[in-house]
């Protein structure tokens, strides 16, 4: 409360917080009345309900706004397991493959080969969310067909991106994880949605989005049920453009200690160049992210999306071997 605040005005205040069913704790210091509100679903009601009214000098939420996502919620790191491969556990899961499914044959190509090479999951764009319009958007239904030939053929689980409400029925029938882009990552309307599912769902960390408001945007997913929830770190926008997005390293380690949700690292979309991927993705592993989503393509001068970032299947194989002692260090393994 303001240091000129009446015995009315703190009383106002306390009637407000008990009508919402709250408790209530004053102290009466010598300079100013702090009021202590407190209850379970104190993230239900908006500051501002308080900080209006007449008196109040400023209102500080002490409790995350998120819940579901939190660590109080579920004490113990949640280890989610698709079609098979544990995400959250000891294995370190790295998901490769191209930006965008663009033929056949180049998608089976480098799914057969980053398989080969210890990717646990292969990646591809069926849909995918351009900056323009003009960009190509994808080879939709025909790359959802393709990407279950690749999970029915290789044996190993796909993940592909939903760009809005309308496909998530079509997309979850051929995919094992949806993934929710860094632009959609507050779309509240695909959220809910997706929230109905049982199926695994990534969700990418916003172009600038805090880790409160992306713990947030996963409470969303979780609130109908859906445990499933995998987050990713893929850069934020900052003032350095030498990269397309400055990796958020310390996300890791600030997700892991105010949640139980499985973090993964995409360097790709982070770096926008093949040359930055590999240190960022050793980065990331070395701080103890559960696993990498990278972009790989069989020859990336032909790629029509992120041709720059992907890396060759040469170098996405140094790069797995490079990760391997990496993991080891700190008690994972690839
Ligand atoms: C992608 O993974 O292809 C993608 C579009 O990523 P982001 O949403 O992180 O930009
Ligand atoms: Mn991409």
């Amino acid at each position: 409360m303001r240091k000129d605040a009446s015995r009315e005005q703190v009383d106002h205040v306390v009637e407000r917080a008990h009508s919402f069913g709250f408790e209530v704790q004053l102290n009466l210091g010598t300079e100013k009345t702090v009021v202590a509100i407190l209850g379970g679903d104190t993230g239900k009601v908006q500051t501002d309900v308080f900080a209006v009214l007449p008196g109040v000098e400023g209102v500080t939420r002490v409790m995350k706004p998120y819940k579901l996502a939190s660590r109080e919620f579920h004490p113990k790191p949640s280890k989610i397991n698709v079609s098979g491969v544990e995400i959250g556990g000891e294995r370190v899961v790295v998901m490769a493959g191209p930006c965008a499914v663009e033929s056949e044959e180049q998608l089976m190509e480098t799914a057969r080969a980053v398989k080969d090479l210890g990717a646990a999951v292969v990646r591809g764009g069926a849909y995918k969310p351009r900056t323009s319009p003009f960009s190509f958007q994808g080879l939709e239904q025909d790359a959802l067909t393709m990407l279950a030939r690749v999970k029915s053929e290789l044996g190993i689980p796909v993940i592909t991106e939903v760009v809005d409400t309308q496909n998530i029925g079509l997309i979850a029938r051929h995919a094992d994880i949806l993934q929710v882009g860094a632009r959609n990552m507050q779309n509240f309307a695909l959220l809910k949605e997706l929230s109905k599912l049982r199926h695994p769902i990534l969700l990418k960390r916003g172009l600038s989005a805090t880790v409160t408001e992306w713990l947030t945007a996963a409470d969303y997913l979780l609130a109908e049920g859906n445990r499933r929830v995998i987050l990713c770190e893929r850069g934020v926008r900052t003032f350095e453009d030498s990269v397309r997005f400055s990796v958020d390293i310390s996300s890791i380690a600030v997700v892991k200690h105010f949640s139980h949700l499985p973090v993964i690292v995409d360097p790709s979309h982070a770096a926008g160049h093949f040359a930055y991927v590999p240190s960022i993705a050793r980065a990331a592993v070395a701080a103890g992210a559960d696993g990498l989503l990278i972009e790989v393509h069989r020859n990336p001068v032909e790629a029509l999306v992120d041709g720059l970032q992907s890396l060759t299947i040469p170098n996405f194989e140094r790069l797995m071997s490079e990760l391997k002692p990496i993991a080891e260090a700190v008690g994972r393994y690839i």
